[in-house]
């Protein structure tokens, strides 16, 4: 496939910018919600729904054989594309949050006892905490918190003086879905695996703007969504070390995770599948297979370099505006930006935005510890992707004025 290094031939996979949101044309800076679908994603969802539709792993016939051979096919790109031995260690799940809650449980039933401990962090989505918060609960586990600075940074400081033997498990974001930062998650595996702890990484942003590899990283887990990948939604991969993953019994219970079954007893199926029961959503994993085809194809250096430019517009202009304060000051982010404007309330900037075609997040993020930590009840969000425009930096940049205009008169 030829690489894609031009945004008009990067848009033209997307129908879904073309359309008009309250009679303007759709300005979508909403990506790290969920981003558009290329048109290679929604043919191979329409190509199966509408014919090629046969249950996997089951059936000797032929439709069952493609969507098998389909399935596994795309397990394959998944393995490849975050570079993990093996497909073995690739398991399907609906998402980051079903992955998360994967570990949360098979994880803890099988190493988390009264009196260990599990770390996560104060700016991690409500995905990576309440599921951890559940597991300590039914484990009589302690909770530990990694703090964040003022400028969101983890405080590597105070890590190592929570991490201690009785930790089992670190379970944190690679890159935050509020603040952008790229987090230090190298130098976090080494601290924990060090002190016996193995790493989670929460994955959701983290696969979309970085080149996840996963043995260079070392990660025992990495967890991510389909959707905010250009895949379908309700797909997602939990990544996990075969040595740990072996030792991990089945969350779910249910068809094709069994070996064999009697009225008394089971025995499970080996990886992948002891932690895929039921029937999949293999079309939409699939298309997962698809969406990650799409991004290998396009130009990396390209891809940096817009992105790149696009930020700088956004900040420069950003910071133009009087009263405006944006979160997150580190080295190494993702083209995003979380803000408030002293004066005007996130949810209403948000929707006179949105009036004028121009899609942004408002609210706590799925993020309510880190508002709190900031002493905000929300922020407004702009999270950028590779077919975003300059065009459309500026159109936000003037409606963003116009909309501050009004809410302060
Ligand atoms: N973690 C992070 C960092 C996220 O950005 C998100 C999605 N906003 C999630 C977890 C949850 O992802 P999903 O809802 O797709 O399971």
């Amino acid at each position: 496939m030829a690489l894609l290094n031009n945004i008009q031939d990067i848009r033209d996979q997307f129908p879904a910018l073309g359309q008009k949101v309250n009679g303007k044309d759709l300005v979508y800076f909403d990506n790290g919600a969920t981003a558009q679908k290329p048109l290679c994603v929604t043919g191979r969802l329409n190509e199966m729904n509408s014919g090629i539709n046969g249950n996997i792993h089951r059936a000797v016939h032929d439709l069952s054989a493609k969507c098998t051979m389909l399935y596994e096919g795309a397990r394959e790109t998944v393995r490849a594309f975050i570079n993990a031995e093996s497909t073995d260690e690739v398991i399907f799940t609906s998402g980051t949050t079903a992955s998360v809650n994967l570990v949360a449980n098979s994880f803890t039933a099988s190493f988390i006892s009264k009196g260990d401990a599990v770390i996560i962090c104060e700016a991690d989505h409500h995905s990576n905490i309440v599921p951890w918060q559940m597991a300590c609960e039914r484990a009589g586990a302690e909770l530990r918190i990694l703090p964040v600075d003022d400028n969101g940074c983890w405080r590597m400081d105070e890590l190592d003086k929570i991490l201690d033997r009785k930790v089992k498990i670190v379970s944190v974001a690679h890159i935050s879905n509020v603040l952008g930062i790229v987090n230090p998650v190298e130098e976090l595996v080494k601290k924990a695996h060090a002190a016996g702890a193995v790493v989670l990484l929460d994955g959701a942003q983290g696969i979309v703007h970085s080149s996840v590899d996963v043995q260079k990283l070392n990660c025992d887990f990495y967890a991510f969504s389909g959707h905010k990948i250009y895949g379908p939604t309700g797909t997602g991969i939990l990544y996990g070390k075969r040595s740990i993953l072996e030792r991990m019994g089945p969350w779910m219970g249910g068809g094709d995770m069994v070996e064999t079954v009697t009225l008394q007893k089971t025995t499970y199926a080996p990886l992948p599948l002891r932690f895929e029961a039921g029937t999949p959503n293999f079309i939409g994993a699939a298309a997962l297979g698809d969406a990650l085809q799409f991004v290998s194809s396009l130009d990396k250096e390209f891809v940096h370099n817009h992105e790149e430019r696009l930020t700088d517009l956004l900040m420069n202009g950003l910071r133009n505006i009087e009263g405006l304060k944006i979160y997150g000051d580190a080295p190494e982010k993702i083209p995003l930006a979380s803000f408030t404007i002293d004066g005007v309330h996130h949810a209403d900037l948000a929707m006179l935005l949105d009036k004028m075609g121009v899609a942004v997040r408002s609210g706590m993020m799925c993020c309510e510890p880190l508002m709190s930590r900031f002493g905000v009840t929300g922020m407004v969000r702009v999270s950028l992707t590779v077919y975003n425009t300059e065009e459309e930096i500026d159109i936000l940049l003037k409606s963003l004025s116009r909309a501050v205009n009004m809410l302060r008169q």
